[in-house]
């Protein structure tokens, strides 16, 4: 006859859901809920595994991001709430090759090399032994002789800066190697010996090129700083007054002070920091500042917005509008047995009953399974004038491998609405992502800008989050639990509260 073992571990309370099972006891894996299915590895006194499902007294559980099943009467069970989840298997990464080490140069080999950062561009001579160039100074730069030395390798160093040129080039004359150096009239530059005397370097610091300014709308305006390489900075608003702070950036050809014929500008003022940290402080004084944004833009330029309050959209401080992504005729993305459309909205409506219950207003895009244009997304939102967007979605991919997190959203300096908003914007992606990664612990896959539909056309703040890759086996199983939408839910209601309270 058979008995059946008595069960203590699998609790049938279906509001309580075990989160991990530990074994103390070397126990088998199998493929199967029963004792029919092959054993096909074993798990060892200490381990943790997480659970992704029960049934008839057994456990799925997560190893190495495989799930196996084991009996429930041999593990002892966890039941944290906010410990369930399986540690992020690390994704499969592609074969590193290995990279090649700093080859060694040889005693008699000249290298040219150049960096470009944010503290300018460096061209550099290095040897495999301490060099000795006579340096000479030219009408346009610099020429380095150095007797009984070859160059290999690069000959020409071309880099521009603004219309002109910044060029080294290497020739081998007989003997010795002959390295001219121009550089454009009035660009600061410096000498430096570095590596034991191994290298002899340019230095151009970063600095100003040009100062331009655009008006745009009825009082925004727009400065470009063109700079010869990136630049580090910071930025504070005190009352009025946007200030930045340029790191290692010279004023060049930028002046101390500007006035435009401008309704919101008053004055723009630059002050070159030497000494210990130099840089360059600008500060722009403006009348009612609405709102000012600032980063680069494709071009490399350093861009700043800024906008005036009488143009200050109308805004329903208290009302954010869920969007679960798909619908109806569009599934989304599919998974062995579950669709996107399904779990967005399931998710998106546990988002909407928290923050209700935390006191905001909420509104959705979709509250059932029906079809709604992307466009019509965006234009909910917009005819609500809702403070927030927020698009809830699962992830897939072409192979079934891919599995974790990630957020976007979209503040392009091509576009000013956007750009204008763009600090709001990434803080709302972000606030959302660290609190899904830190409740469900997935692979981080980052916070990125893409020109998504919904977050182009809406005129709030938006992001968009791919909670976890439906069509992977590990991550459709957690999606497939009741506790693990609930704590997805939990984490993008935190993520906007967050983001709520700190504007
Ligand atoms: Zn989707």
């Amino acid at each position: 006859s058979m008995t059946s073992p008595v069960n203590n571990n699998v609790d049938t309370d279906t509001n309580k859901k075990p989160a991990a099972v530990i074994v103390s006891n070397t126990v088998n894996l199998r493929t199967g809920p029963g004792t029919t299915y092959s054993s096909a590895d074993q798990a060892q006194p200490g381990e943790k595994l997480a659970v992704l499902d029960q049934k008839d007294g057994w456990y799925q559980v997560s190893r190495g991001g495989v799930p196996f099943w084991v009996a429930g009467w041999v593990v002892d069970v966890a039941w944290e709430e906010h410990e369930p989840i399986p540690e992020p298997e690390p994704e499969p990464k592609p074969v590193e090759t290995p990279q090649p080490k700093p080859e060694e140069i040889k005693e008699d080999v000249i290298k040219l090399s150049y960096t470009k950062d944010e503290t300018g561009i460096t061209l550099k001579m290095t040897s495999g032994s301490k060099l000795n160039p006579e340096i000479e100074k030219t009408a346009s730069g610099l020429t380095y002789t150095y007797k009984d030395m070859q160059i290999e390798g690069l000959n020409l160093i071309k880099q521009d800066i603004g219309s002109n040129q910044l060029r080294m080039r290497g020739i081998n004359s007989g003997n010795d190697a002959i390295i001219s150096v121009e550089i454009p009239a009035g660009v600061e530059f410096r000498t430096e010996t570095l590596d034991k005397g191994k290298t002899e370097a340019i230095i151009i610091p970063n600095f100003i090129l040009n100062i331009e300014r655009k008006a745009f709308g009825s009082t925004g305006e727009r400065i470009i700083i063109t700079t010869i390489a990136p630049v580090e900075y910071t930025k504070t608003q005190q009352d009025d007054k946007v200030i930045f702070e340029f790191k290692d950036l010279l004023l060049g050809k930028a002046r101390s002070q500007y006035s435009f014929n401008s309704s919101l500008i008053k004055g723009v003022t630059l002050e070159e920091l030497s000494g210990k940290n130099p840089g360059v402080i600008m500060t722009i004084a403006t009348k009612e500042l609405g709102q000012s944004s600032a980063g680069v833009g494709s071009d490399g330029a350093f861009n700043i917005m800024l906008r005036g309050k009488s143009e200050t959209r109308q805004v329903r401080e208290n009302l954010i509008v869920l969007d679960p992504g798909h619908g109806g005729s569009d599934s989304g993305a599919r998974g062995s047995t579950l669709t996107e459309k399904e779990v967005n909205l399931d998710i998106a409506l546990q988002v909407g009953e928290i923050l209700k219950k935390k006191g905001y207003e909420v509104e959705y895009t979709r509250t059932g399974d029906t079809y709604v244009g992307l466009q019509e997304r965006a234009n909910i939102a917009n005819r609500l004038n809702a403070a927030v967007f927020v698009s809830i979605h699962n992830n897939s991919f072409t192979t079934n491998d891919k599995m974790g997190t990630e957020t976007f959203f979209y503040a392009p300096v091509s576009n000013p609405d956007l750009f204008l908003q763009k600090d709001d914007r990434e803080r709302l992606a972000r606030n959302i992502h660290n609190q899904l990664l830190s409740k469900l612990r997935r692979i981080d896959r980052g916070v990125k800008q893409e020109n998504y539909s919904v977050l182009r056309n809406t005129n709030m703040p938006s992001a968009l989050v791919e909670i976890m890759f439906i069509n992977n086996p590990t991550e459709e199983q957690l999606l497939k639990q009741s506790n693990i939408r609930a704590l997805a839910a939990e984490a993008i209601a935190e993520g906007i509260d967050q983001y709520m309270k700190g504007r």
